[in-house]
C-alpha cells in the first residue's frame, strides 16, 4: 500500500501521540512508515531489514505499546544480542509509554539475577533481554510465556553469529510448548517479528 508520511495516519492513541510529540518525533522514519501499519494488524509475522539508527526500535515498540494491556503474565518478549542494546530498547520503550503504566524489565547476564527476578515478580508486561539470561529466567519459571502476544528478535543476524543459537532454540522450544506444541509459525498464538541489518536464509 501507500507509505504513510505522518504519525496521524496510524490511528494512534492520544497517549502515544503525546509521547511522540514529547520525544520530538514529527514524522515516521521510512522503516516505521513501512511496518507500523503491518504491525498493528493482528497476527502479522514480519522480517524487517533495517540498520541501527533507522528508527527500528520505535517501529516495533509503538505497535506493542499500543496493543498490549497491563494484566496477567508478560505480553511481549524482545531479545537483543547485547546488554547495551537491551537497555537502549527498554529506555526507548519507557519514553513511549506515556501514561499507559506498562512495565518493562531489562534482563541480561553479568548482573544480579535476584534483582531482575524481583522486578519481574513485582509485575511486568514487557521483557527485553539477552538470550542466555532470558532462557535462565524461563527455566526458573520466573518468565511465564503463556500470555505472550509479541516475540521480537532484534539484530537477529548478530544473535546467531554471537553464538546464541542454543539459547534461542531453547527459548523457541518454550514458546512452542506454550503455543500448544504447534510447530508452524503461522499457527502460533503470538506475532513473531525479526529485525536484522543483513538477511541470510
Ligand atoms: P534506532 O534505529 O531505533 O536505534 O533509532 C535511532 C534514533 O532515532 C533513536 O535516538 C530514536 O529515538 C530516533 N528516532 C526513532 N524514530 C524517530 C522519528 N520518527 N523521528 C525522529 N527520531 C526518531
Amino acid at each position: 500500500g501507500e507509505i504513510m508520511s505522518s504519525f496521524n495516519d496510524f490511528n494512534l492513541s492520544t497517549e502515544m501521540v503525546a509521547a511522540l510529540a514529547a520525544k520530538g518525533f514529527t514524522s515516521p522514519s521510512p522503516i516505521q512508515a513501512l511496518v507500523i501499519p503491518e504491525f498493528l494488524r493482528e497476527h502479522a509475522n514480519i522480517i524487517g531489514q533495517a540498520q541501527t539508527g533507522t528508527g527500528k526500535t520505535a517501529a516495533f515498540s509503538i505497535p506493542i505499546l499500543e496493543t498490549i494491556t497491563r494484566d496477567g503474565p508478560i505480553k511481549a518478549l524482545v531479545l537483543t544480542p547485547t546488554r547495551e542494546l537491551a537497555l537502549q530498547v527498554s529506555d526507548e520503550m519507557y519514553s513511549l509509554i506515556g501514561n499507559k503504566n506498562l512495565r518493562v524489565a531489562a534482563v541480561y547476564g553479568g548482573a544480579s539475577i535476584e534483582q531482575q527476578v524481583k522486578s519481574i515478580k513485582k509485575g511486568c508486561d514487557i521483557i527485553v533481554g539477552t538470550p542466555g539470561r532470558v532462557m535462565d529466567l524461563i527455566d526458573r519459571k520466573v518468565i511465564n510465556l503463556s500470555d505472550l502476544e509479541f516475540f521480537v528478535l532484534d539484530e537477529a543476524d548478530e544473535m546467531l553469529s554471537f553464538g546464541f543459537q542454543d539459547a534461542l532454540e531453547s527459548i523457541w522450544a518454550s514458546l512452542d510448548e506454550n503455543a500448544g506444541g504447534k510447530t508452524k509459525i503461522e499457527d502460533k498464538q503470538f506475532n513473531t517479528w525479526l529485525f536484522s541489518a543483513t538477511m541470510s536464509e
